[in-house]
């Protein structure tokens, strides 16, 4: 019974509260959803496969002494996994996957067992690929990872019309001018997710819509299968079933001259019947390559949109809805100072953020700046170099066509005089050296001299906006620049 699960999971988190510290139990023990009690086995949901392994790395000996003190020595814990880990290959959007716990000490070994997902490509499979079995009424499983969310795609200037466009087909689908509707953007900014989004949505709104998302990979080797077995119709007339058919990644089907030709055929049917498809793919349509153009055409009918970079506010809006999902406080600072380092990549940023919780949490230690550059070192293979105070004056002076050395020497001239004092704001800002060396840099100046350029260089971005913009577009730069080498 549901509530016998629950009340003996807490008994559980009781005993787990006073093993492990605040931070580790908020993190790992309470996004944790108790599911079923039965014949001597709790069955425990995790949000990912890294969770799971988590925690059978970590707290294995806790959780079986926990689960032994609740129900005796013959007690057993079982994990489900609600979902993969965004990013990962398709088939881990396999969700449910159960794992039995090791019965005795000895190191468990991941036993990842299916059980509602058909994977499709067994040849009696393949009719139905995404049957749920046991159920009667024919009832196709979307795939849809149910963590994806409009609401948790945060808004941004990067990704407003495709968003919008998402929200319009999953009222409407089928019934919008964004048929297809095709996503596109460079890896890691929020294709698989905004595509599955909508999937979810629709189902949201409409649960007797049959929507299915399909990876273009996993498509190609339905089709693969299909022929082989001599089963391509029947394969054609499942994809006929569905009202929404969101296909990932379209780029791949580059080059394969036979899936683009079913392809074309399930598009043809089910746009003809006002069915809705959504597409993404990791260019616009026209820079496909290896693509016929009777395809190309086709992606051509509705909208395509694309994802950009988002810019720094979005990436903290988004950076903070990831802390506030994974239940963690991170300081103002150390959020900040992550989204200026990690720039091109929503993806990068989330994992930035695990990492940065499994390391406190393993070493036990507060996460700060040092721990992020750390942690970011690791992360972004690029950013290998400090900023370094004569990068910055080298950017600033091309900036101000002044010749660098100008920089460090004694000339008065108005620009001249604003670009020092600019770089040397800037060395103060984003490099770790004293005010000592920094003026020891610019023709062995003193340390007053910094400080005195430093305030006036804040005086004038607190009433010039245009010099406040200059120094914005130079900050970025800087990173930019340093992310590019
Ligand atoms: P892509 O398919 O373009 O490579 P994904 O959809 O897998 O990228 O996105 C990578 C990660 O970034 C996902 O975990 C996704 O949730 C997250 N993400 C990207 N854009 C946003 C956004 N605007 N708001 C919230 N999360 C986002
Ligand atoms: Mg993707």
């Amino acid at each position: 019974m549901v509530n016998d699960c629950t009340a003996v999971w807490n008994n559980c988190l009781q005993t787990i509260r006073r093993n492990v510290n605040n931070q580790s139990f908020k993190t790992w023990f309470e996004p944790i959803r108790p599911v079923r009690l039965s014949n001597g086995a709790l069955t425990i949901q995790v949000p990912n496969k890294f969770f799971y392994e988590w925690l059978e790395e970590h707290y294995v000996s806790l959780l079986k002494m926990t689960i032994r003190q609740e129900l005796g020595d013959t007690g057993r814990l079982e994990y489900q996994i609600l979902m993969a880990k965004a990013g990962q290959q398709p088939q881990m959007h396999d969700n449910q996957i159960r794992v039995p716990m090791p019965p005795a000490a000895g190191k468990s070994k991941f036993k990842g067992k299916n059980i509602n997902m058909p994977g499709g490509m067994d040849a009696g499979n393949i009719k139905n690929p995404f049957i749920i079995p046991g159920i009667k009424k024919l009832k196709v499983d979307p795939q849809l990872n149910p963590n994806y969310t409009l609401d948790n795609f945060i808004e941004g200037d990067c990704n407003r019309l495709a968003r919008s466009a998402g929200y319009a087909v999953s009222k409407k689908p089928g019934g919008t001018a964004f048929n297809p509707l095709v996503v596109f953007g460079d890896v890691g900014l929020g294709k698989t997710h905004l595509a599955q989004a909508i999937g979810n949505e629709v189902l949201n709104s409409n649960p007797t819509k049959t929507v299915l998302y399909v990876s273009c990979e996993k498509f190609t080797n339905q089709i693969i299968e299909s022929i082989k077995n001599n089963a391509v119709n029947d394969l054609v007339n499942f994809y006929q079933l569905v009202d929404v058919l969101i296909v990932d990644d379209i780029q791949f089907l580059a080059n394969k001259t036979k899936t683009q030709e079913i392809f074309f055929h399930i598009f043809n049917q089910l746009h003809q019947r006002g069915k809705q498809i959504i597409l993404t793919s990791d260019r616009p349509p026209k820079d496909l390559e290896g693509m016929e153009d009777r395809l190309i055409s086709r992606f051509k009918w509705g909208l395509s949109a694309d994802l950009q970079v988002p810019d720094f506010e979005t990436r903290r809006a988004i950076l903070e809805s990831k802390m506030m999902k994974e239940g963690v406080h991170i300081p103002p600072s150390v959020s900040e100072y992550i989204c200026y380092n990690i720039q091109n990549n929503v993806r990068e940023l989330e994992g930035v953020l695990v990492s940065l919780i499994a390391q406190s949490t393993l070493n036990n230690r507060e996460i700060d700046i040092d721990l992020a550059k750390k942690v970011i070192r690791n992360f972004v293979k690029q950013i290998n170099k400090e900023i370094s105070v004569e990068f910055i004056q080298g950017l600033v002076a091309e900036h101000f066509e002044v010749p660098v050395e100008k920089l460090s020497g004694k000339t008065r001239k108005r620009h001249i005089v604003v670009a020092r004092q600019l770089s040397m704001y800037l060395a103060k800002k984003m490099t770790d050296q004293s005010l000592k060396a920094i003026g020891d840099m610019f023709g062995g100046r003193d340390h007053s001299t910094v400080i005195y350029s430093c305030k006036t260089v804040q005086d004038l971005l607190d009433t010039d906006m245009v010099f406040k913009d200059t120094v914005v577009e130079l900050e970025k730069k800087i990173k930019l620049t340093l992310n590019d080498r």
